[in-house]
């Protein structure tokens, strides 16, 4: 099976010539280089992201040099393969489930977001962690990486519209606000008012909020065995940014949808009142994924409606409702395992970003695999990197030039790694594949 890339270049072709199209696509800017975006009005760029609120301090990244923006495929996969022979063990090129083939190939390992943070420290000696991935990434592996490696990300406007939906500032109001509702004093059990719980997805500035708060980052792997560790300590939860995360697990471990509040960021209380928050056990933060939003009942009915006994798995960052018409639902590392133990001849329909989902069709051909959604619409952010720009950090690191360098400031850094410790003394985190 043709890649993401390539399958939306042919679409494309295939609408300019006036043929009667097969599948569609989210965006027709799809089929544009990311770097016609790079210089324009800031936006995630096209994608499933494309219609949400860019905040104006998200980073950006100027126009790249024209001999990478010039340069065929065949001349960057050349240059591409060069500078990484040339350079050795002094790099590692970390690539998520999420992002294109044509730089996933790269990669020396391939998972998810902490996996791949948590591969980059079995690398000590490589000077240069190159992270195919998205901005809060790349901050966990600058911080759990050693003081010498420099995270270099290959396009800075590679962010995350979920993690954009929370900032330090919001946060931090919410929780002066949640303070003068429950006040600060344990109760007779030693439980203090609220557990602030964080989603990888979010900012290294949120993961110290939580670390100096007494609070824990979760993986859409392990959030049911933080929420209980969270509730062993805390009278209640704020979770952030994702809601949607927040309340499968939270209902799956039978807590009541009705003592979910949101929390709005722009309205006093969050638009809650003092006595439905009094109630709540799980405080949602007002953010969600815009990939696994576009996952709906109906495609899952249309899946079973064409393929009787097809298998259906979603990732939790989907609404409730699809994710309690799903068979099953889990991370990424859930899903990619599910399918590798699956006997031959399994069909599935899967609710996750499609570039890993084409890919696991490519890699079980003795399964039929494929995405809920029909219509094909990536990440917006993982699809900002493309191999120039790989090529371009590489080359320039061997040069002697760090590029688009990610480091986050041990102020943060110290309080963070709390934060994620206590994950790990929780649950310990799976490792990522060695890259193919
Ligand atoms: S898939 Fe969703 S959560 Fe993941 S990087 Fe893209 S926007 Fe962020």
């Amino acid at each position: 099976m043709s890649s993401v890339n390539s399958t939306i270049e042919l679409i494309q072709i295939q609408e300019n010539r006036g043929e009667t199209p097969g599948p569609t696509t989210c965006s027709s800017r799809l089929v544009s280089p990311p770097w016609t975006f790079d210089t324009q009005t800031p936006e995630y760029g096209p994608g499933a992201s494309m219609e949400d609120f860019i905040p104006s301090d998200a980073p950006r990244q100027g126009q790249i040099p024209k001999e990478y923006r010039n340069a065929s495929a065949e001349e960057l996969d050349l240059r591409i393969r060069a500078a990484k022979h040339a350079l050795g063990e002094r790099v590692v090129i970390l690539g998520h489930f999420y992002q294109r083939d044509e730089v996933v190939k790269y990669a020396d390992f391939v998972g998810d977001s902490f996996q791949l943070a948590r591969a980059a420290t079995s690398r000590p000696a490589a000077e240069a962690i190159v992270f195919c991935g998205v901005h809060f990434m790349a901050e966990t592996a600058d911080m759990l990486s050693g003081p010498k490696q420099s995270v270099i990300l290959p396009n800075l406007a590679a962010g995350c519209s979920m993690a954009d939906m929370a900032d330090i500032d919001s946060v931090s109001e919410c929780w002066e606000q949640l303070e003068e509702v429950y006040g600060t004093a344990p109760d007779a059990s030693g439980r203090v008012p609220v557990i602030p719980v964080t989603y990888m997805n979010s900012s290294a500035a949120l993961k110290a909020f939580c670390g100096e708060r007494g609070g824990i980052v979760c993986t859409s792997s392990n959030a049911a065995a933080v929420l209980k560790w969270a509730f062993e300590r805390g009278q209640r939860v704020l979770f952030f940014p994702d809601q949607h995360l927040g309340r499968n697990t939270a209902k799956a471990m039978g807590i009541s949808v009705d003592k979910m509040p949101m929390w709005d960021p722009r309205k006093q209380l969050g638009g809650n009142t003092s006595e439905a928050l009094a109630e709540a056990q799980v405080i949602l933060w007002h953010g969600f994924c815009s990939v696994h939003k576009r996952f709906s009942v109906e495609q899952i009915d249309a899946a079973r409606a064409q393929y009787p006994g097809v298998r259906v798995i979603v990732h939790p960052e989907c609404p409730m409702e699809v994710v309690d018409a799903a068979d099953e639902s889990g991370s990424t590392d859930y899903i990619a395992k599910a399918v590798a133990a699956a006997p031959a001849g399994t069909t599935f329909a899967i609710g996750t970003e499609i570039n890993m989902v084409q890919r696991l069709a490519s890699q079980y051909p003795q399964h039929t695999i494929f995405c809920l959604d029909p219509v094909i619409c990536p990440c917006s952010t993982m699809y900002r990197i493309h191999p120039a720009y790989l090529a371009w950090v590489l080359e320039s690191f061997e040069r002697g030039e760090v590029l688009n360098r990610i480091a986050v400031p041990s102020a943060i850094t110290v309080p963070a790694r709390v934060a994620l410790q206590r994950m790990l003394d929780v649950v310990p985190a799976p490792v990522a594949r060695v890259g193919q």
